[in-house]
Order: structure tokens, then C-alpha cells, then sequence
């Protein structure tokens, strides 16, 4: 399986991070290993000063495809979730000072956190689907689909023109402002239309 994850899809964040809006999405890779297995917790790990949470929305990919147009693209995804893109902010900021990829900041063991999966439905108004992530009981973010820069569908057009796409790959598609940093024993929970599907323990 591929995690294959979106950066900048909202305006706000990359404002707060001070990147650019993109005109074309921006496409980052973790490997397998960087799942965060159910229910066990994100060590913090020894190379960071600065671990912070992402939350994004996830679909999962039920058909495998390449070169997929956008107005095909939902045949492509029927599973929903909210993950965690854990980052190690400080080394992100050093290879980008530098022009450097971001694997080290990004796809570490454990920095995948994925919810339970959801079924999508006829009644799920994918364009309008709202997430929050709560850290130790204070919601810190709060995102909409509708203020992603690149929708799903345009995600997956763009993404399976130079990747195929496979049967069990997750895409992670962006974050909304609000990130922040995390420190041992945090406890974070992830929203979909309310109803908690994510439980991640610092430790
Ligand atoms: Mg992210």
C-alpha cells in the first residue's frame, strides 16, 4: 500500500506556515511503516524538538487506476476517515531552508495515524464533510472540505497521472489551519461529522 498525502490544500495554513497557495497540488510519500498501529501510542520521537499534529481528512482507494479524470475519480474511493500527519516541524523547516526533501520530517515511524474507516454514503456531501481535532479536550482544529484548494476528485486526477493507484492506498489530503506543537502525554481525538473515529496518546 501507498500513504500518499496532499500538503498545502487549505489557504489558511499555508498562510500560517507561510508557504505559498499552490497552483498545482503538492504530493509527499510515507512508507507502510509509518502507520501508527490502532490503539498504541506515538513515542515522541529522539531526533525532534518540535512534534506537531495535522489533521486530514483520508479516503482509502477501492479500485486501482492510472491516468483517472476527475469526473470518474469517485468510482476510484468508499472509505473515509480523519488520520494525523505527525511532523517533525523543526526538521521541516531545516530542509526546506535548504531545498531538501521532507522524509524525515514527515514519514517517520508512527507519524500516519489513521481513524476508523467510514463507508461513504449517498447521504455524505463530500464537498461539505467537517473534521475536528481535539487536543486534551480543546478542539484546535476545525476543517471543511469545501476550503480544500484541490477537491478529492482533482486530487486523484492529478496524483494517479503519475502514480497508479492501488487497491488499499490512503490519501491524506491536506490540513487546516491550526496546527500546533504536542508534548508527551497529549492525548488527541479526531471528528468526522461529529462522531469521534480517531484516539491518539503521546507518549
Ligand atoms: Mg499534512
Amino acid at each position: 500500500m501507498k500513504i500518499i498525502c496532499i500538503g498545502r490544500n487549505y489557504a489558511e495554513h499555508a498562510k500560517e506556515l507561510n508557504n505559498d497557495v499552490p497552483t498545482e497540488p503538492v504530493i509527499f510519500m510515507k512508507p507502510k511503516n509509518a502507520l501508527l498501529l490502532p490503539d498504541k501510542p506515538l513515542y515522541y520521537p529522539e531526533f525532534t524538538d518540535d512534534l506537531q499534529y495535522e489533521c486530514e481528512l483520508v479516503v482509502k482507494i477501492c479500485k486501482n487506476g492510472k491516468y483517472i479524470q476527475e469526473k470518474f475519480a469517485r468510482k476510484y474511493y468508499n472509505e473515509v476517515t480523519v488520520g494525523l500527519d505527525f511532523t517533525a516541524r523543526d526538521l521541516q523547516q531545516k530542509q526546506k531552508n535548504k531545498g531538501l526533501p521532507w522524509e524525515i520530517a514527515k514519514a517517520f515511524d508512527g507519524s500516519a495515524a489513521l481513524g476508523e474507516w467510514r463507508t461513504i454514503t449517498p447521504e455524505m456531501n463530500l464537498d461539505d464533510l467537517n473534521f475536528q481535532l481535539k487536543l486534551n479536550d480543546e478542539t484546535v482544529q476545525s476543517g471543511r472540505t469545501k476550503d480544500m484548494i484541490f477537491n478529492i476528485n482533482k486530487i486523484i486526477e492529478y496524483v494517479s497521472g503519475f502514480f497508479t493507484l492501488n487497491i488499499g492506498d490512503v490519501i491524506y489530503t491536506g490540513t487546516p489551519a491550526g496546527v500546533g506543537s504536542l508534548n508527551v502525554y497529549d492525548t488527541l481525538e479526531g471528528y468526522l461529522e461529529n462522531e469521534k473515529l480517531l484516539e491518539v496518546k503521546i507518549r
